[in-house]
């Protein structure tokens, strides 16, 4: 800790325990030993006192022992030129400081007693003065704390450089939940007092609290904090160590130190650091930067006041909770399964007919604005009905607990996410997003901004725990799409190669993955190194992160268990899970045959497989091709019929990159036994499987298989392949 603040802190509790001294002296002499004292109407004493040293004071000559304590806790000044270690004296002299606090609040409760309004919740024509909560209040209200309707308090000190500016501040702290606990003076002025003079309402109705008129009333605030863990956390009074660590990881509190500051505020700001309630400056005081008490830093200084309130939010950890979603239509998993159809839709993104593209990336904290949504081009304001839009989405994520490992997971949400809105459907993830807004909803004022509201709020209520702030762009024109795609697929690369080298072999935990049985009930993928789930977005590496990040998520660990049959990949602990999770639906299953027991499909698969019986082989296609297959199917009909979460055989639903992975098919043949596939999925996934090509021993097998410029029908395949002489062609019958 800096020397300068521990120097002031001390010097501080110094002036405030003689204060708290002589007025016990003078209250002694006046009132006799046996005057009961206390805050009206509690059952927690002076609560600080309470809560850490166990004495409940209720006459004035239990302040004496209370008052040794201090003497025992502060330490003597600090020296110029003795180098002592700051921290544990400083937070001890914050600590003497509260204690003796408490004690003048309440010799002042006895000598003034209209000084704070009693038993009201709001100012009354006395006073603006609230000062220590009743038991009445402090339910109420601190039942907030635990319930999450608030998540902690805003402690300011001092003033702003005015009202506008105060009111402001407050607005802020309020749009996050908290309560604004208001105390002390800057320059004669005084927080509470400029939020009157710009009309703002004070009190406990409005979650802005006047506490008092001075530094020591910061007391209410941290003994408001003292009984939430007393009445709530079941913390007995005396437990200081449970006190302290409850309202670190439970309250999320801070103090907003406006103004000069003085030795009696670094004192109380030191008391408050005991909690982990770090002090936001507005004056270049010096940092007490990370860490040891708060989850981060103790003392940030010199903070802008546009910017104090986000940067309060950071320094504590407070996690944003957006209560609603905010947009115009219903929102809920009741019109998940909702489908816009022709003459309803209004906008149109992606599904093969223009780009449309979803990343979720990571930023650094101080390039996120939480909550900020741009549309970056046409909306649905600019398009009549009946348009089509190219269309890409950046989410961009900072916290400082987030790894670039989280962005696969938050990315394969929005999916589910914004299909939740009624009257908007969606399909498919990364580069093969499909988005159809209906005119219902437009009519009630959905736009594309409003899906950026769903991500922003969904993210936070979903996945707060892993990220602290989220922003989102959406881009419409066709050049900026391109460039966020080619990113995009950049990163989806790389995430992809990640399982590369990884076998089945060598592991004998593979990851379920239930999250889209939303729409198809008894859907269960079940991923393994070698096989990536079949919507291409989770692969292995990821259910294990999305596993630790929720344990009680979608996705679980399954124990791979004794190995049936080797060729089919069929296990014994993958068959149980799959039969319980499928709800005795699915009995086997075969991860690497599209003939026995293949995996069901939900619908989100990149690519779906399928049997050409004439040519002894397989084709494939992706989403993003619109025409007539080989088997004489186009992908929306074999979507259709194999999606839901059937066992198909001769059907199988995979992902792009599973083509190249090495246990592909290798049931029924392996890789040789693909025919066709259509010529722009060849070309995306060439490198790999030229390479996958020669460790097979077949060099040129890329350009042996056909596609849609090549052969349109079985026939066509099998004159194409017969004169390529593709391996496929010589190995034993596939049925
Ligand atoms: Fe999970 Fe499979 Fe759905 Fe992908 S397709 S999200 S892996 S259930
Ligand atoms: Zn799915």
């Amino acid at each position: 800790m800096s020397k300068i603040i521990a120097s002031a802190a001390i010097r501080g509790a110094h002036k405030i325990f003689n204060m708290a001294e002589q007025k016990y002296r003078e209250a002694l002499e006046k009132f006799g030993p046996g005057q009961e004292v206390g805050f009206p109407n509690t059952a927690y004493y002076l609560p600080i006192i309470y809560a850490i040293t166990g004495i409940g004071v209720s006459k004035i000559e239990d302040m004496k022992r209370v008052l040794d304590i201090c003497k025992k806790l502060i330490p003597p000044p600090v020296r110029e030129n003795v180098p002592l270690p700051y921290l544990a004296p400083a937070l001890d002299a914050g600590m003497a400081t509260f204690f003796a606090e408490e004690i003048i609040e309440a010799i002042r409760y006895l000598e003034e007693p209209d000084r704070y309004a009693i038993n009201s919740e709001d100012p009354n024509d006395k006073t603006i003065w609230l000062g220590a909560a009743n038991d009445v209040i402090f339910r109420k209200r601190g039942v907030e704390f635990v319930d999450g309707t608030a998540p902690g308090f805003a402690a300011i000190v001092g003033a702003a450089p005015d009202a506008a500016t105060a009111a402001k501040i407050a607005l802020e702290l309020q749009e996050k939940n908290l309560y604004v606990f208001m105390c002390g003076e800057n320059g004669g002025k005084r927080f509470t007092q400029q939020l009157q003079e710009a009309g703002v309402q004070v009190g406990w109705s409005t979650r802005l609290a006047s506490l008092g008129p001075d530094i020591y009333q910061a007391v209410f605030a941290i003994g408001f904090a003292c009984r939430v863990a007393m009445a709530f956390g079941g913390i007995k009074p005396g437990d200081f160590r449970r006190n302290l660590i409850y309202n670190k990881d439970r309250t999320y509190a801070f103090v907003l130190a406006l103004g000069d500051v003085t030795d009696e505020w670094y004192a109380n700001a030191a008391g408050a650091i005991n909690w982990g309630f770090p002090t936001i400056a507005d004056t270049p005081i010096p940092q007490v930067l990370p860490t040891g008490i708060c989850t981060y830093e103790h003392v940030v200084s010199n903070i802008p006041h546009d910017q104090i309130v986000q940067k309060a939010v950071e320094v504590r950890g407070l996690k944003v909770q957006v209560a609603k979603v905010p947009i115009p239509v219903s929102y809920g998993p009741a019109f998940e399964g909702e489908r816009v159809r022709g003459k309803d839709i209004y906008l149109e993104v992606g599904g093969g007919k223009t780009l449309a593209v979803e990343w979720t990336t990571t930023r650094r904290m101080e390039e996120v604005e939480d909550g900020k949504i741009e549309v970056i081009g046409s909306d649905v304001g600019e398009v009549t009905a009946g348009t089509r839009l190219n269309f890409a989405m950046v989410a961009e994520v900072a916290g400082r607990n987030f790894q670039e490992d989280f962005e696969p997971i938050l990315e394969r949400q929005n999916h589910h996410l914004i299909n939740q809105a009624q009257g908007i459907m969606h399909i498919g993830q990364r580069d093969i997003a499909w988005i159809r807004i209906s005119k219902q909803a437009v009519e009630k004022g959905f736009t594309l901004k409003d899906i950026g509201k769903i991500i922003h709020a969904k993210y936070h209520q979903d996945f707060g725990a892993i990220f602290d702030k989220v922003q989102v762009k959406i881009y419409t024109e066709e050049e900026k799409v391109r460039e966020i795609l080619d990113k995009a697929r950049a990163t989806y690369a790389h995430r992809d190669a990640r399982v590369e080298g990884m076998t089945d072999e060598s592991i004998d935990t593979f990851y379920s993955c239930i999250l889209c049985q939303s729409f198809a009930p008894n859907h269960v993928c079940i991923v393994s190194p070698e096989r990536t789930g079949l919507c291409g977005a989770y692969n292995w590496l990821d259910c294990r992160a999305a596993y630790e990040i929720n344990p009680e998520g979608p996705n679980q660990p399954v124990v791979k268990g004794q190995c049936i049959d080797e060729k089919l990949g069929q296990f014994t602990g993958c068959n149980d899970y799959v039969k319980k999770a499928s709800r005795q639906k699915v009995e086997n299953v075969s991860f690497y045959s599209l003939m026995v027991d293949p995996m069901t499909t939900c619908g989100c698969c990149e690519c779906i497989a399928a049997i050409l019986p004439m040519c002894n082989g397989i084709m494939t296609v992706d989403r993003d091709f619109n025409d007539m297959t080989p088997c004489g199917m186009k992908f929306t009909t074999l979507a259709g019929s194999i999606g839901g979460g059937a066992q198909t055989p001769g059907f199988l639903g995979h992902s792009k990159y599973n083509i190249t992975q090495r246990k592909f098919l290798k049931g029924d043949g392996g890789l040789s036994r693909i025919v066709w596939m259509p010529k722009r999925l060849k070309e995306e996934i060439y490198e790999r499987l030229q390479k996958r090509g020669e460790e097979l021993g077949i060099p040129d097998f890329p350009d042996m298989i056909a596609d849609e410029t090549v052969a349109m029908t079985e026939d066509e395949v099998i004159a194409y392949i017969t004169e390529k002489g593709h391996p496929c062609v010589a190995m034993e019958p596939l049925m």
